[in-house]
């Protein structure tokens, strides 16, 4: 089959590989119809790639039809259209069993003390291959697959891998008040759908940061106040212009959607770049031990959210060293809230939103629609943010 592969820093192409096949009773094996691009890929594209192995075939985001399941999973048959989470998961232990499948205790890569397994993402995550392929082995299929529908096009369901469960879980984990306010920082697809979740769950005043401006315009049409980054000359006056709107105390709550590739701060974007061009060997230890994040939107965050308000980190961070100001946080009584989104956990809420009406705008939510074929273009023109690029969805 076919299969976009990881090669090297900015470097990926489609290649030929063996058809993936039932390994386990609890395996399924589904023939990818669509499989999105993600904001989280970009991270492997560039900066985690002490991580990766040449050869790695990348992707998480798949919906498509079922072809084969092993004996284990009851609840599927050849034919089936599925959505498939993004996270590996077994839906029976205590984690999964508790709302938490982004750590479950099943498929946890213990080896490497991180959570559950997840598709496409690295040695971290378990070295799965990934869903931007014309296949895709799917293990604990008797848990992690959704059953949809048949009619409606793959945009309308594709989402339900990655983009509206973690930004449902943003909105959820931000705690924002009925009629309260929240700012949104990237608006990128996950900052984008936060937006849009965040209105449909009632929030008063809905905030929205970037600097692109196709992506800035985008949230403005649906109703967010649209703050453009590259208007202002410091964070100061950003964070000021915001507390203006807010009675001069900032939001209830500010979704970080942005993660450790903010722009803003030169200084640890040069240490990003050296780490991704160093020898594996080295690199792994050191990004353990020191700060590999650009931290400028967390701190942003940190310093927009009302004293005593929430904030809820849904972009992804990886140092495990990351200067924080403590003072600040404690002295502001802030609440914060991370981590992979638990699919499984808030797919049952969103389905009643993916009708005809479409009241999340998911239907035309993708920017572009590719074939597979064209996977290094997607990748480079989705880092670069060319062409309108915000939602890129491959058809194999
Ligand atoms: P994206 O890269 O398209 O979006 C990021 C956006 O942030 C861009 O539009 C960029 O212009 C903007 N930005 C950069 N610096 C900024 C700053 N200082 N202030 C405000 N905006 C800034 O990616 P995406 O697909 O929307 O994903 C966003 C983040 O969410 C990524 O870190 C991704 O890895 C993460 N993610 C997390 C989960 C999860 O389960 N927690 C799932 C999917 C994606
Ligand atoms: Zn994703
Ligand atoms: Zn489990």
């Amino acid at each position: 089959m076919k299969a976009v592969t990881w090669q090297g820093k900015r470097d990926v192409r489609v290649e030929t590989v063996p058809d993936p096949t039932i390994q386990e009773p609890t395996d399924a094996v589904i023939r990818v119809t669509s499989s999105g691009l993600c904001g989280s890929d970009l991270h492997l594209y560039e900066v985690l790639t002490a991580f990766m192995t040449p050869g790695d075939i990348l992707g998480h985001e798949p919906i498509g039809i079922v072809e084969e399941v092993g004996a284990g999973v009851p609840d599927l048959m050849a034919g089936d259209r599925v959505v498939v989470p993004f996270q590996i998961a077994c839906g029976g232990c205590w984690m999964c069993l508790n709302g938490l499948p982004t750590q479950c205790e099943t498929t946890q890569v213990s080896a490497e003390g991180m959570g559950a397994a997840l598709f496409g993402y690295t040695r971290l995550y378990g070295s799965v291959p990934g869903a931007q392929a014309e296949y895709l082995r799917v293990p604990q299929a008797q848990f992690g697959p959704i059953k949809i529908p048949e009619g409606p096009p793959d945009d309308r369901f594709v989402y339900l891998s990655d983009v509206l469960p973690t930004a449902w879980q943003a909105v959820a984990y931000a705690d924002i008040p009925q009629g309260g306010s929240v700012a949104v920082l990237g608006l990128g697809p996950i900052g984008d759908m936060a937006c849009r979740v965040a209105q449909v769950r009632g929030a008063g005043r809905v905030f929205g940061v970037d600097r692109v401006p196709e992506r800035l315009r985008r949230a403005k049409d649906r109703g967010v106040e649209t703050f453009d980054l590259s208007s202002f000359d410091s964070e100061k006056e950003l964070v000021t212009a915001i507390r203006d709107q807010t009675d001069g105390r900032g939001p209830d709550a500010v979704i970080d959607a942005v993660g450790t590739e903010a722009h803003g701060s030169a200084l640890a974007k040069l240490a990003q770049q050296a780490t991704s061009s160093m020898p594996r060997k080295l690199v792994g230890p050191l990004m353990e031990r020191f700060s590999i994040d650009r931290l400028a939107a967390l701190h942003t965050a940190i310093e927009l959210v009302r004293r005593g308000g929430t904030l809820s980190l849904v972009g992804v961070y990886g140092g495990m060293a990351d200067p924080m100001p403590m003072l600040t946080l404690f002295d502001k009584q802030i609440q914060i809230r991370m981590g992979q989104a638990n699919v499984r956990r808030w797919s049952d809420e969103i389905l009643p939103y993916l009708t005809d009406e479409d009241p999340l705008g998911v239907d035309d939510f993708a920017t572009h629609r590719l074939p597979l074929d064209e996977a290094p273009h997607a990748y480079e023109m989705f880092q670069k943010k060319q062409d309108g690029a915000v939602k890129i969805l491959m058809k194999p």
